[in-house]
């Protein structure tokens, strides 16, 4: 197992299943761009067997699969199951909720006991605006289908200035009212949004997210597991809300994150482009492959920043989020 200088060791893979979307969320892409599957993706058993060997050697107990939209991609339906009997601690999925109605079946029948589903906005025409695909009611549907299979979950939200800040509260009490989490992820600078100035613009921070729903509730902070990406808060009497604080609080001195993406490649850092094929692992004999996956897992570690995201040109679609 890896450990750098700062005690981190990779405990969370992100599983990329596609780079493709059937949204082009502003965030993510600029006009005009839509998100298309990389070249050579891997096959579904190629997967699988990467995540295998990263749950022996990496020390990863727990898994998210996202994407590009994973639910878009054919391998999701046979990844799912498969990695439900690896035996890790956690296994979820972030998706945007477009497909969640076609694939609920196959994810009660399969075990999973959390999801995250990303939604800006309870606004259908805003809705458009933002994902620029995709239809509203289509997702809320998705979510009550979870929430009747019993999944624990939690919606994940990007606030921006001037573009959906005040659909803040709006979520927050559509959340509350079913038991869902909602988690404010703080826009951060990837991919277009660094030089086109809409960051500049359109970033919310953490005390914008606070002092809004500080206008309606009483909160408190709570203890967040060591290496959470989020800032736990608890309504008391109502339930809780959690921020992703990436400029805010960087978290980049706990990070235990791994990405693997659809082509094959491993990231260490979400504000690194620096990354690393997998393919070899997969033809090498076994001795070679793990010594070969131990020096690739040593540079993936290098690769994390020590203080705070430094912003990148890579785009979310490739490593999921
Ligand atoms: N398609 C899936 C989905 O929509 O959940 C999974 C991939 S998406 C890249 C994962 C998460 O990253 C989504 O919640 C999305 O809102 C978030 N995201 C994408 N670009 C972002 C950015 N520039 N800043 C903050 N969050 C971003």
């Amino acid at each position: 197992m890896i450990v750098d200088r700062l005690g981190r060791q990779f405990r969370n893979l992100r599983l990329s299943l596609t780079a493709a979307c059937n949204y082009a969320c502003t965030y993510c892409v600029p006009d005009g761009k839509r998100l298309q599957a990389a070249a050579e993706e891997l096959e579904a058993s190629e997967m699988l067997k990467l995540v295998d060997v990263l749950i022996a050697v990496a020390g990863i107990e727990k898994l998210r699969i996202t994407g590009g939209e994973p639910l878009l991609s054919p391998k999701f339906d046979e990844i799912l199951p498969e990695v439900m009997q690896m035996g890790l601690k956690d296994v979820s999925i972030t998706t945007n909720g477009q497909l969640l109605p076609r694939k609920a079946g196959l994810i009660a029948d399969s075990g999973l006991e959390r999801i995250n589903i990303s939604l800006d906005t309870l606004d259908a025409d805003r809705f458009r605006s933002i994902a620029r695909s995709g239809d509203l009611a289509t997702v809320l549907k998705g979510i009550e289908l979870m929430l009747d299979a019993g999944l624990k979950v939690k919606i994940n939200m990007v606030p921006m200035r001037h573009r959906n800040d005040d659909q803040i509260l709006p979520l927050l009490e559509y959340c509350l009212e079913r038991g869902i989490e909602l988690r404010f992820i703080e826009l951060m600078q990837m991919g277009h949004l660094q030089d086109s100035g809409l960051y500049t613009t359109q970033y919310f921070s953490m005390q914008d997210i606070l002092d809004t729903i500080g206008e309606v509730h009483d909160f408190a902070r709570t203890d967040a597991a060591f290496d959470s990406t989020a800032a736990r808060f608890d309504i008391p009497g109502s339930g809780a809300f959690g921020i992703i604080a990436n400029e805010s609080e960087p978290f980049c001195r706990t990070c235990t994150r791994l990405r693997l993406s659809s082509n094959g490649r491993l990231y260490g850092c979400l504000s690194n482009s620096k990354s690393y094929d997998m393919r070899d692992i997969l033809n090498l004999p076994e001795p070679l492959a793990l010594a070969r996956l131990q020096q690739l897992l040593k540079s993936a570690m290098a690769d994390k920043q020590t203080v705070s995201f430094q912003g990148e040109v890579t785009v979310m679609k490739f490593i999921g989020g």
